[in-house]
């Protein structure tokens, strides 16, 4: 007999072979759902066991797993979260990356809490989960498509709406395998990091999508819950001083500019005059906009906009998030906010990280200024700062890897080795091959660091620095001290892998306390906050332990010269990390648990885990 499972599972995760096409059911027993919980801890947990070294990131041997959390679909704000791991291109090491909007939701709806790829399909493909069970269907008329295509094209042949359908696909740098291709959904969400979309692409699976089920999520005390839920909105509308809320998340752009982190021009000045022309609030009081929220969410983050002056007057699309208005704006010089909309709004159709592709164009900006390359490499394209119709061009081109697209469409590391010379010195990278969230990090030490240390090429301890107030902690008091900061990253670190588990969104579970009480009240558990840093710790150890076996070395957690450079500028004109690196990654190592020499998890931080089992396994 089955054994009893905890209250906030559907039951069920999928496993589809692509290369025979055969779908086959599997079920994680509570053991194993209290160690991994759901999400990030699912995906690691498949991620280790079946992908063994030797497997690089497109090999079809490779697992992708989509699995959402025992809040997703619950009456919790911003519950439709989900999260895909996978080993990616961007450091051919482990990749975990999470996208909101309703699919989350909708494929637990439909009786599953998540799905494993394996193999890779013949012809293109798409996955719908339905109430009558899921279906693998020819995606042969979506291929070429864009993600704002493909969304259109399913509903419209399956006649549903936006809410009783979501639909996450990738685009022409997904299918083309620019490595920083990402999956784009409901209406402009993406899960982008280390190049989900190229991975997805290599499998031929166009897109995921799932109806609108009519199953129910159990929820083990609903009354508890019901009480929670207010709080955890209340708590979340008012974090951070409630900018979010009424602002979304570009409202913070000019405290950015101020605070020495807004990233302009590829690092060679930190000012930006024209910040407020840019920002969140412009948007939202020069542009015609209108809520666009996620399953259950009353944050009002996310809204359509139309651009309503201006060269791009009339552009509609989405409100652009704070890294696209930074990435489309100070980094590559455009200071005219309908442009910087436009060429979000690109991105998200081609299916590209706007991170990396806002750094990949500032570079090539720069790079043309300093003669490395020029107008006849780069067929005929002036790239001078601010030039936003050659940005939107130059990212066709990488998105279908053409003419010079090809060089770029591999990341800002890639193409700077293969340019050589003065080009390796002008990029913004880490070691290990992927570019920074859009800020300036060299004012804000704590991602910097934590974007070179991390196991999945992006941020993992830090969110907008070191939120200790998630904790209910005081803050770092000095976002410059070395000692201070490798500390606190290694504290920290376990704590957003935890509420990556959950299926809900960060913006929406502020409040620690409250959100293990929610997540308490939906299972029937007794968890603390001590069990759900080890279950956050023991994500980040086993990837640790899997990046390892894929090549991993010490050498590969710094930045590259620009990312490591001093600023000449700005609040954080002449505060230089790397004369302090040496000392931060062994404090850091010492309070992980880990090796100061390797950086190797040592045998008893992983027996303390549970994880017993990985020592002597790399
Ligand atoms: S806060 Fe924003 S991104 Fe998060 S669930 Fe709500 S609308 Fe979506």
């Amino acid at each position: 007999m089955a054994e009893r499972l905890p209250g906030g599972y559907a039951g069920k995760i999928l496993r589809v072979d692509l290369t025979t096409r055969k779908m086959t059911q599997e079920r994680l027993g509570p053991k194993e759902l209290r160690r991994w919980v759901g999400g990030t801890g699912v995906g690691t947990h498949y991620l280790y066991q079946e992908v063994p070294p030797g497997v690089e990131w497109s090999d079809p041997r490779n697992r992708v797993t989509l699995a959402s959390g025992p809040l997703a679909g619950t009456r919790v704000s911003g519950t439709g979260n989900y999260s895909a791991v996978f080993k990616g291109p961007m450091t051919n090491l482990a990749g975990a990356t999470q996208a909101n909007g309703y699919f989350g939701a909708f494929m637990r709806f439909c009786g599953y809490d998540g799905v494993v790829f394996e193999g890779a399909a013949e012809r293109p493909v798409y996955l719908l989960f339905a109430d009558d069970g899921p279906q693998l269907r020819d995606a042969d008329a979506l291929w070429g498509k864009d993600t704002r295509q493909v969304e259109e094209t399913l509903h419209a042949e399956l006649g549903l709406s936006d809410r009783q359908l979501s639909v996450f696909s990738i685009g022409p740098s997904g299918e083309s395998g620019c490595f920083f291709a990402g999956v784009v959904g409901d209406r402009g969400h993406i899960a982008a990091h280390n190049g989900f979309g190229a991975v997805l692409g290599a499998k031929r699976v166009k897109a995921v999508a799932a109806v609108r089920g009519s199953g129910k999520i159990p929820v083990h005390d609903p009354d508890r819950l019901g009480s929670l839920v207010g709080s955890l909105f209340e708590a979340a509308k008012s974090f951070g001083g409630g900018s979010l809320y009424k602002w979304g998340t570009a409202g913070g752009l000019s405290g950015a500019a101020i605070g020495g982190w807004l990233p302009v021009r590829n690092y060679t000045t930190s000012v930006f005059p024209e910040h407020e022309q840019v920002n969140g609030q412009y948007l939202r009081t020069h542009f015609r906009v209108k809520p666009s929220p996620c399953w259950a969410c009353r944050m009002s983050c996310c809204q359509e906009i139309e651009v309503a002056e201006g060269p791009y007057k009339g552009y509609r699309g989405e409100e652009p998030e704070y890294e696209g208005m930074a990435s489309f704006a100070p980094n590559v010089g455009v200071t005219e906010a309908g442009a910087a909309v436009m060429l979000c709004n690109e991105c998200d159709k081609l299916g590209l990280d706007l991170n990396e592709a806002g750094w990949v164009v500032s570079f090539t900006m720069e790079a043309y200024e300093r003669g490395i390359v020029t107008k006849a490499d780069l067929d005929g394209l002036e790239m001078t700062w601010g030039n936003a119709e050659a940005a939107r061009a130059l990212l066709h081109k990488i998105a279908r890897r053409e003419g010079f697209g090809e060089v770029l469409a591999g990341g800002v590391k890639r193409a700077a080795e293969r340019l050589g010379g003065e080009a390796i010195d002008i990029g913004v990278y880490t070691m290990k091959g992927s570019t920074p969230r859009s800020h300036d990090h060299r004012g804000r030490w704590a991602e910097l660091f934590d974007t070179c240390t991390s196991n999945t090429g992006t941020i993992e301890a830090t969110f907008g620095g070191v939120q200790y107030e998630r904790l209910g902690l005081p803050p770092v008091r000095d976002r410059f001290s070395p000692e201070e900061v490798s500390r606190a990253n290694a504290q920290f670190n376990g704590w957003h892998q935890f509420d990556d588990c959950l299926g809900v969104c960060r913006f929406c579970f502020t409040n620690a306390s409250l959100g293990i009480d929610a997540l308490n009240a939906v299972t029937g558990w007794d968890f603390t906050l001590d069990e759900a840093m080890a279950v956050g710790r023991r994500i980040v150890n086993q990837l640790r332990v899997f990046n390892f076996r894929h090549g991993l070395r010490k050498e590969m957690e710094r930045p590259s010269p620009r990312y490591g450079s001093v600023p000449v500028d700005g609040p954080a004109a002449g505060k230089g990390i790397m004369p302090h690196w040496d000392f931060m990654l062994r404090n850091y190592y010492e309070h992980m648990g880990w090796d100061p020499e390797t950086g190797k998890p040592l045998p008893e931080t992983l027996r303390k885990l549970g994880l017993g089992d990985l020592v002597g396994a790399y």
